[in-house]
């Protein structure tokens, strides 16, 4: 079988992803056929998108949107705004999508989207022209029972807003089932803009209590700072653990007494954004990596912990709030360290499972508490833990392969119940 053979190179992300595919695909006995259909993509889709810019210019952008697979429902994904996107990278975070949404169980498939841009040399008002040009070239792509996009590093509430505005006025009637993460005002979900933190937190209470250690006064290092960092930091404060160092662009910050997360927090959003002069011990971003905590949470981006430093990690537990933070031969080293990785596409699922409730609200026309929302995204965080860990047990694997055994699984059985071509 072709997955027995295949080699993967490590810095490419969708290589990355394929690698773990072949080792679960191998573990689960997926045939030849199921495992060509799962591995490729149904559709990608490349625009150039022209942008009058505010000095009268026009200047063309890339933008890409890449339907992994929609067997078990519309595809769902964010929107990535970076200089680094490129199809391969938008391919495997598709990817991750699907495996995602079928780890915590949602009806969706996985979808992803990108545009080569960097949003902070872009005004506002150049921005909202790119989104809807963007939206407009991919009316056919996207739609509430379709293709659900979502935000992703660069892209926030005001993105969304624009999608579902420009969207609306494409079909003539008003869509908000259509994209997701949008403001409150707008049919947005209580609960969405920390879920994905929140949903590291309650990953990392689980993993704890697997190991028998206590959250309290347990000490831990958070990568990254944007939306999921900086959540995931402040939630696991608020369980007694110890922050002692978090870090963003600028570098890393170091206090061995503990960061004050809510102040970091507040420093960050009065100072353009970044913790640039934040007072704290300065490391660097590896430095934060290799400090000896017993919890590690990677939310800033892809191929942080490599085959070069996964052995100079001290962490007992990675919870993975960004999307690929490890390379994949990365990860037989942290396995022979006996660290407990909570991959991924389970750590950071709680983004995506209240995204489908915001779906789910818009379409009931009705709202609910962020009480029910925020109970509901625990109990499917910890139920998707629970399946994720016993399978790891059940093969004796680590939590990553068995999260891919539990998601390909589901994914090829949909398969094979519909047929080779899904929608
Ligand atoms: N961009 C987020 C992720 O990678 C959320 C996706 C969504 O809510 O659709 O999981």
């Amino acid at each position: 079988m072709s997955q027995k053979t295949a080699t993967h190179s490590n810095d490419n992300p969708f290589e990355s992803m394929m690698s773990r595919f072949d080792e679960a695909a191998r573990i689960l006995g997926l045939d030849e056929g199921s495992y060509n259909v799962l591995k490729s993509p149904q559709k990608s889709v490349i625009v150039s998108i022209p942008v009058t810019m505010d000095n009268g210019t026009v200047q063309v952008f890339e933008g890409f949107r890449v339907v992994h697979n929609a067997n078990l429902g519309p595809s769902k994904g964010g929107i990535r705004y970076s200089m680094d996107v490129n199809l391969d990278e938008v391919k495997a975070l598709a990817a991750w999508m699907t495996w995602k949404c079928a780890v915590v169980g949602i009806p969706y498939g996985g979808g992803k989207g990108g545009i080569k841009c960097d949003p902070r040399k872009l005004s506002k008002g150049e921005l909202e022209r790119l989104t809807r040009a963007y939206t407009d070239l991919m009316v056919d792509v996207f739609g509430p029972d379709k293709d659900i996009p979502a935000p992703d590093m660069g892209t926030g509430q005001q993105e969304m807003a624009w999608i579902m505005d420009e969207y609306s006025k494409l079909v003539g009637y008003s869509s908000p089932a259509v994209v997701t993460g949008k403001p409150l005002v707008l049919g947005g979900s209580l609960g969405r803009v920390e879920a994905t933190g929140r949903g590291v937190m309650v990953s990392t209470r689980s993993a704890l209590s697997k190991l028998g250690i206590s959250p309290v006064g347990c000490t831990c290092a958070v990568q990254g700072f944007g939306n999921v960092g900086s959540i995931s930091a402040k939630l696991l404060a608020m369980q007694g653990m110890k922050v002692l160092a978090i870090s963003d662009v600028t570098g890393g910050y170091y206090n061995p007494e503990g960061i004050d997360i809510e102040a970091a927090i507040a420093y960050r959003d009065s100072n353009g954004g970044t913790l640039e002069g934040f007072k704290a011990e300065r490391i660097s971003n590896e430095q934060l990596l290799e400090l000896d905590v017993t919890v590690l949470v990677p939310a800033a981006m892809e191929n942080q912990i490599t085959a070069d430093n996964a052995d100079r990690i001290k962490a007992k537990v990675i919870v993975e709030g960004a999307n690929g933070p490890t390379v994949a031969n990365a990860d037989e080293i942290l396995n022979r360290k006996g660290i407990m990785v909570v991959p991924d596409i389970l750590a950071n699922a709680g983004g995506v499972t209240v995204s489908y409730f915001e779906w789910v609200q818009n379409r009931l026309g009705y709202f609910w508490t962020e009480e029910r929302v925020n109970r509901r995204a625990d109990r499917v965080m910890k139920t998707a833990f629970e399946a994720v860990y016993a399978a790891s047990q059940k093969h004796n694997i680590s939590m990553r392969i068995a999260a891919y055994v539990v998601s390909i699984g589901k994914v090829a059985e949909v398969e094979k119940l519909r047929g080779k071509f899904g929608i």
